[in-house]
């Protein structure tokens, strides 16, 4: 039985501990530096506002730590503002956060007030509905990134080694094709 951490500072956590109770996968929440040396087989950073969870992990010393067990192969799966801080580069912003996956990002992509809508598309091949709320996009992905979504032209789901991240937020919605992915083609299978 997996146990996944679920980031718990700030943002949509509830709701991924919702999901992950959905699809049977047991959880704990982070919120400070020790619950980060709890055995874990994955972690989930949620949406939320990428400045503020930025702000916390670096206030509660657990930065490195993460980036630490991220860079050992931990699987990690970052939805909206989780995207923006495992991106090595915020575009326009001279900041960045854990710096571990070889995206660009750009941030408030489809504007600030306005920038929440709802679309169904490709995940992965399977149709899926997405939820986007302030959301980011990835306006340039390394070579060794998969490409797992592109909607209106820009790429909203990703992969790379042992990081899986999206735009939108599937925790918001019924469908659990993208939690399922991460434990099974990324947990399941990790060695770790
Ligand atoms: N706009 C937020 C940020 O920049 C992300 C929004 C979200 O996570 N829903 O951090």
């Amino acid at each position: 039985m997996w146990n996944i951490g679920v980031l718990a500072l700030q943002g949509a956590f509830l709701e991924h501990e919702e999901m992950l109770d959905r699809i049977g996968v047991s959880h704990f929440q982070i919120r400070q530096r020790k619950d980060l040396l709890q055995p874990m087989d994955g972690l989930i950073i949620p949406g939320g506002e990428s400045t503020a969870i930025g702000k916390l992990l670096d206030d509660f010393d657990m930065m490195e730590m993460l980036r630490d067990k991220i860079r050992k192969g931990l699987p990690v799966f970052g939805t909206c503002a989780g995207m923006i801080l495992l991106a090595a580069e915020i575009e326009g912003e001279s900041r960045n956060y854990l710096r571990m996956m070889d995206i660009r990002v750009r941030r408030n992509a489809y504007g600030r007030q306005l920038g929440s809508f709802f679309t169904c598309d490709e995940f992965a091949g399977r149709r899926i509905p997405m939820t986007f709320i302030r959301a980011p996009y990835i306006a340039e992905a390394g070579k060794d990134v998969q490409v797992l979504s592109v909607v209106g032209g820009h790429i909203v789901a990703a992969r790379e080694r042992n990081m899986l991240v999206c735009s939108f937020h599937p925790e918001l919605s019924d469908d659990t094709t993208v939690h399922v992915y991460f434990v099974e083609n990324m947990i399941a299978g990790s060695g770790l």
